[in-house]
């Protein structure tokens, strides 16, 4: 059922704008915002308290759709029975079997082996297997039924959040997983983009502002530092532990019970119910530490007790890992703390004291934390989602892309069709010919990063433009266009203009980058930039001779009529001096030979386009004055 406003003055019925919503599919939780009376707010449950949506799926022994939970219920379901509960979905997204082989103890769950390791990752529950995109869509049925019960209406269209360092493999299974869930996914969002916006930041930022956004999850850290000006958000590094966060303080605090109370280790694996008890009774311990000095608890005729300066000396070393990795996000922007304006804390595990103390120690200021951590990721996704539904005017909000974008040319030369920092959505193109007579096909093969040779940037896939007709070399145009979405996922088109034969394929790297491959990618570009520039002007000059070599030929060929046998000789002779040069690797040399050629080729070829336009207008009138 819709809404419909009445204009009680007009009369007339509003068209109902659509509501579009604000997804935050985290890996530990999951929550759906909207903006109401014009303030973002996240749905809660029938309760009305709780605002998240656990990420975690059970698998009821009826096997129908109706037997998948979502939830605190599935949570709860992950000590008596794990294997047909499923979690930290978000880690497998867009992944394959390699990327996730050394990882496969963490999952409780099984993941399927793999036919070869390139092939996506599916995780098997009894003997149906899932994607993690269907995982995924689940958990976004389960936030779309949320939101459309509290408001009577259904709803269709939202904006997804994902980690800065997500690949495009990675946002678009997000994107799919959406699409399955029935939601048209209007914009992928980064995570902390989101959180700069909930607090508000792209607004009060004349001359531009550099904050840092730091993310502790339940089981994942990261911290970007971003660049905001204008309304456009550079991501500039981000930095993180994917195996750091909550569940390691709630670690640290069992193994601390255990040796209080001399429990021997094994219990909690060989006693479930001991295990899942004493894990909770950690976590709400952790909880009630965040504003007490001390916590208290019974299980099983143990006394339990903790106290805020215990709990700190127990996480000092794991806190200290987060800093560690805000030191490098820092050295890979090239900044210093005293460049960073604002410090957001994103995360529900940065609601623990120590950790605000050391990061606002750290960066030297006081931290943004005045909205809820759990929800703030939400909440800007949600401002995002009301400006994408045209109902905030005045804001624009421009990604752009961290690395260029371009394709392979003759040589293994990078020529950058999408420059690294264009603001996306974009497109731009770029014209190409054939490099041999009659040539019918041409391979495409497309390229991410700074350096001049393709060989050291990263490849993103390859196809062939097939079917062009054949024709001499250098004729055919061939129009190769880049289309980058806002969700910086990559259509590429190349079209033979005079024939119209035209291929189009839409880049789906299967393998991302990481966060610090983005960054060594980069430093990679600038410390290498001399030596590059000295091999691409090796491969120009290669390239080039090449073309003279090939000319020559063809000049000796077509005119042995004109030319004397010396001056025959002597043109092969330097021909083929030029050619020995080529595969040397002396650019000076080459380009010596080939103005040595070149300066004796000149008057020759004067003379036979001489006597070629005096045979070509012997016997052909010429009309006198
Ligand atoms: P994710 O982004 O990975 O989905 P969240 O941001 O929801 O994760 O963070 C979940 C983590 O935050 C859990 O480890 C949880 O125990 C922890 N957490 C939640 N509230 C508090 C609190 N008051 N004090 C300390 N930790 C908390
Ligand atoms: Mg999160």
């Amino acid at each position: 059922m819709a809404l419909i406003n009445i204009n009680l003055k007009s009369g007339t019925v509003d068209k109902e704008r659509d509501i579009v919503v604000g997804i935050d599919l985290g890996t530990t939780n999951s929550l759906v915002a909207y903006i109401k009376d014009g303030q973002p707010v996240c749905v809660a449950d029938t309760t009305g308290k709780n605002t998240l949506v656990p990420s975690v799926l059970h698998f009821d022994t009826v096997h129908t759709e109706g037997g998948i939970v979502v939830g605190d219920v599935a949570k709860e379901k992950l000590v008596t029975d794990p294997q047909n509960t499923i979690y930290s979905v978000k880690r497998l997204m867009g992944k394959s079997y390699k990327d996730v082989s050394g990882f496969e103890n963490y999952f409780g769950y099984t993941i399927i082996d793999a036919p070869d390791e390139e092939t996506l990752v599916k995780i098997r529950v009894r003997d149906t297997f899932y994607t993690p995109v269907e995982l995924s869509s689940f958990i976004l049925k389960e936030l779309k039924t949320r939101i459309e019960t509290t408001l009577g209406q259904p709803i269709t269209k939202a904006v997804i959040t994902v980690p800065a360092y997500f690949n495009d493999s990675q946002r678009q299974a997000t994107r799919d997983a959406g699409k399955l869930a029935g939601l048209d996914v209007l914009r992928i969002v980064n995570e902390p983009t989101a959180a700069a916006l909930a607090y508000g930041l792209d607004r009060n930022t004349e001359g531009g502002e550099t904050i840092a956004v730091f993310d502790l999850g339940g089981g994942t850290f990261d911290i970007s530092i971003l660049q905001i000006q204008d309304g456009i958000f550079e991501v500039l590094s981000t930095h993180g532990d994917t195996f750091l966060g909550g569940d390691d303080f709630d670690r640290v605090l069992i193994d601390f019970w255990l040796k209080q109370q001399n429990i021997p280790n094994d219990l909690i694996f060989n006693d479930k119910e001991f295990g899942q008890t004493i894990r909770l009774a950690a976590e709400k311990a952790k909880k009630a530490l965040s504003t007490e000095g001390v916590f208290e608890t019974h299980v099983r005729g143990y006394n339990l007790t903790i106290t805020r300066e215990e709990f700190d000396i127990l996480i000092t070393l794991l806190v200290e890992r987060t800093i560690e990795s805000c030191k490098k996000a820092l050295a890979d922007a090239k900044l210093k703390t005293s460049d960073i304006q604002s410090v957001v804390m994103v995360g529900g595990s940065t609601r623990v004291p120590l950790v605000k103390k050391r990061v606002a120690e750290f960066f030297g200021k006081p931290v943004f934390d005045n909205i809820n951590p759990d929800e703030v990721v939400a909440l800007g996704a949600a401002i995002q989602a009301d400006v994408l539904a045209g109902n905030q005017r005045d804001v624009l909000l421009i990604d752009i892309t961290p690395l260029s974008l371009g394709i392979e040319t003759v040589g293994g030369l990078m020529d950058v069709i999408i420059p690294r920092n264009s603001k996306i959505p974009t497109k731009a193109a770029r014209q190409y010919t054939t490099s041999v007579d009659g040539q019918k096909n041409l391979k495409v093969a497309v390229y991410q990063g700074e350096r001049d040779l393709v060989a050291h940037n990263r490849k993103l896939g390859e196809f062939v433009l097939r079917g062009i007709p054949p024709m001499p070399a250098g004729l055919p145009k061939i129009d190769i266009a880049f289309y980058l979405d806002a969700d910086g996922i990559l259509r590429v088109k190349a079209k033979e203009l005079r024939s119209n034969v035209e291929q189009e394929v839409k880049m789906k790297s299967s393998y991302g980058l990481s966060d610090e491959e983005m960054a060594m990618m980069l430093i990679d570009s600038i410390q290498n930039a001399e030596s590059d520039m000295r091999a691409r002007a090796l491969l120009e000059a290669r390239n080039e001779a090449n073309n003279v070599v090939l000319a020559a030929e063809k000049f000796i060929v077509q005119n042995t009529a004109i030319l004397s046998d010396e001056e025959m000789a002597l043109t092969k002779e330097l021909t083929e001096k030029l050619r020995q040069t080529v595969a040397g690797d002396s650019k000076d040399a080459i380009n010596a030979a080939m103005e040595e050629l070149n300066t004796y080729t000149t008057p020759l070829a004067h003379r036979a386009l001489d006597a070629n336009i005096a045979e070509a207008m012997k016997g052909k009138p010429i009309n006198a004055e």
